[in-house]
């Protein structure tokens, strides 16, 4: 008998079994030791959730806003004092470095303190004697249930882009992680708990695509938020939409870098790099293609070159480890096939990083960073989502060239420039189409109180995650005109 652990899912304040026949390993991608098998909840489950979250409501809603901060400021105090346990937690299950995880977390509690100023963030407005005696006003009140659709590479902080956000505002939640990487919301709803949230407020359902569509359907469910790649982002969209629910679907990525021949050599080379294999390029604000322009080609393929080649590749719990593996075997095979096509395709190698072995950690999904130049602008490498440690380089001759480069892909997540121009980064700035921009920055990330911002197929929906974008989403706007009769409308 399998003495692995099965995970629960958490609903109504209680840990309940999941009525699902069939179960997922969960695996240490850099060991292959399985950590917990993962239950594939069914519809039924959903259904349950939903039922509790819509009960849990009604009161919730009815709890001032000053008073439900103060569970946000316990959860806070508790994620901080579980903070390395959470980080390993992440490492354990994703395979980023203890660095990378102790980072995604650190913006998952910034999201948690940004939403303790709900009783601000969710002000309405005011307006006397719009006519004699009569006024105006909008109040902001909580949706109802919001289901939280959570993708594999950033299994702590993506749920916190809507979590606090959410509860605060006096909805109630159904967080539904990867199936992938579970491990880590398990430990977080185990503070939740702490926490005492009233029963029903906070909801952890754990399943796969047949949930999701659970999700989708259920008539309880008033908001889905998605994060995951394009073609999932736009069936969740579409569905939910078609359900009538509102909807934001952050989808998949393909990050371009322009860099110029002004650009500081080591700095540049040194984010560039970081961008493209942290987290073994599985961020969506991951570089994926490198646009030199003019003389940059001669300058930075092989500064770039050198520090992919010397990047340490190894679990990530240990020290000094600077990479850790992909996700599944699935995905490196994946991302050793389109390696492969684009070589097919004309594209020149210039780091190989296939067949890599970690010694000690021979069963882990391990590559290392790879580099390819002379891509074809229209071929695999220029334009798929890699999703892995795989830099293609492209070379112009102009800015104009570059930018129009930029605009002519399909994704709009993310875009940066290299460059000591203040006039080249401006024209950047105004012309990219995307939605996060990053000049001499290589991973643009937005701080809590911003909006996650991506544009074109990276994102579907308007309301993006994060701060006031994120009270907009969970909150509905009603207007009222009132009248009280009596000397103020005397003359009317
Ligand atoms: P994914 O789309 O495979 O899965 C995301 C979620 O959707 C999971 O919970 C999964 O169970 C569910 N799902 C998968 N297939 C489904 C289907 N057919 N129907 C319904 N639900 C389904 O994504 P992933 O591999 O976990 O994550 C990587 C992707 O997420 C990349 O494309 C990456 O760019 C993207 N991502 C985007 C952002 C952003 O902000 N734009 C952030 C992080 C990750």
């Amino acid at each position: 008998m399998s003495t692995i652990e099965k995970l629960n899912n958490f609903i109504d304040g209680s840990w309940i079994e999941s009525s699902a026949s069939k179960i997922l390993e969960v695996h240490n991608p850099a060991t292959a030791e399985v950590l917990v098998n993962v239950p594939l909840s069914p519809a039924e489950d959903v259904d349950r959730a939903a039922k509790m979250a819509a009960a849990a409501f009604h009161e919730w809603r009815r709890v001032p806003a000053p008073i439900r901060i103060q569970y946000l400021f316990r959860l806070k105090n508790l994620l901080e004092e579980h903070f390395e346990e959470l980080a390993s937690t992440v490492t354990m299950e994703n395979g980023k470095t203890l660095d990378d995880s102790r980072g995604e977390l650190r913006r998952a509690i910034e999201n948690v303190e940004v939403a303790c100023g709900i009783p601000t963030m969710m002000l309405g407005d005011f307006s006397e004697d719009i006519t004699r005696g009569v006024d105006e006003y909008m109040i902001r009140q909580p949706v109802g249930v919001a289901a939280i659709i959570c993708p594999f590479n950033f299994p702590a902080m993506i749920p916190f882009w809507y979590l606090p956000y959410a509860v605060a505002c006096g909805n109630t939640v159904i967080v539904k992680p990867s199936e992938r990487t579970p491990l880590t919301m398990h430990k977080v709803f185990q503070l939740l708990e702490e926490v005492k949230f009233p029963k029903g407020v906070v909801n952890l359902v754990n399943g796969v695509p047949e949930t999701v569509d659970a999700i989708l359907d259920h008539p309880l469910i008033q908001a889905v938020t998605f994060v995951g790649s394009t073609a999932v982002a736009r069936h969740v969209y579409g569905r939910a939409s078609a359900n009538g629910k509102r909807v934001q679907a952050q989808g998949g990525a393909k990050n371009p870098l322009i860099i110029l021949p002004d650009a500081d050599v080591s700095l540049t080379t040194s984010i560039v790099t970081d961008s493209a294999f942290g987290n073994a390029g599985q961020r969506c604000l991951a570089a994926s293609l490198a646009i030199t322009v003019g003389e940059a080609s001669q300058i930075f393929t092989p500064a770039l070159a050198e520090a992919a080649a010397s990047r340490v590749v190894g679990y990530g719990l240990d020290k000094g480890v600077q990479m850790g593996p992909v996700i599944t075997p699935q995905s490196k095979s994946r991302i050793e096939g389109l390696i492969e096509k684009g070589l097919e395709e004309g594209a020149k190698l210039v780091v190989d990083g296939r067949d890599a072995v970690v010694s000690g950690y021979e069963r882990g999904n391990f590559l290392r960073p790879t580099i390819l130049s002379g891509i074809p602008r229209g071929g695999t490498i220029a334009r798929t989502e890699i999703f892995g440690p795989v830099l293609g380089m492209l070379h112009v001759d102009s800015v104009e060239e570059a930018i129009a480069l930029v605009n002519s892909g399909e994704y709009g997540n993310m875009a940066c420039v290299f460059t000591s121009s203040g006039a080249a980064a401006r024209k950047f700035r105004y012309e990219a189409e995307a939605g996060n921009i990053g000049i001499n920055i290589g991973v643009a990330a937005p701080m809590a109180f911003f909006p996650f911002s991506g544009w074109k197929n990276s994102f579907f929906g308007t309301l993006h995650a994060q701060g006031k974008h994120g009270v907009e989403f969970f909150t509905q706007t009603k207007v009222v005109v009132e009248r009280w009769l009596g000397e103020w409308s005397r003359k009317f």
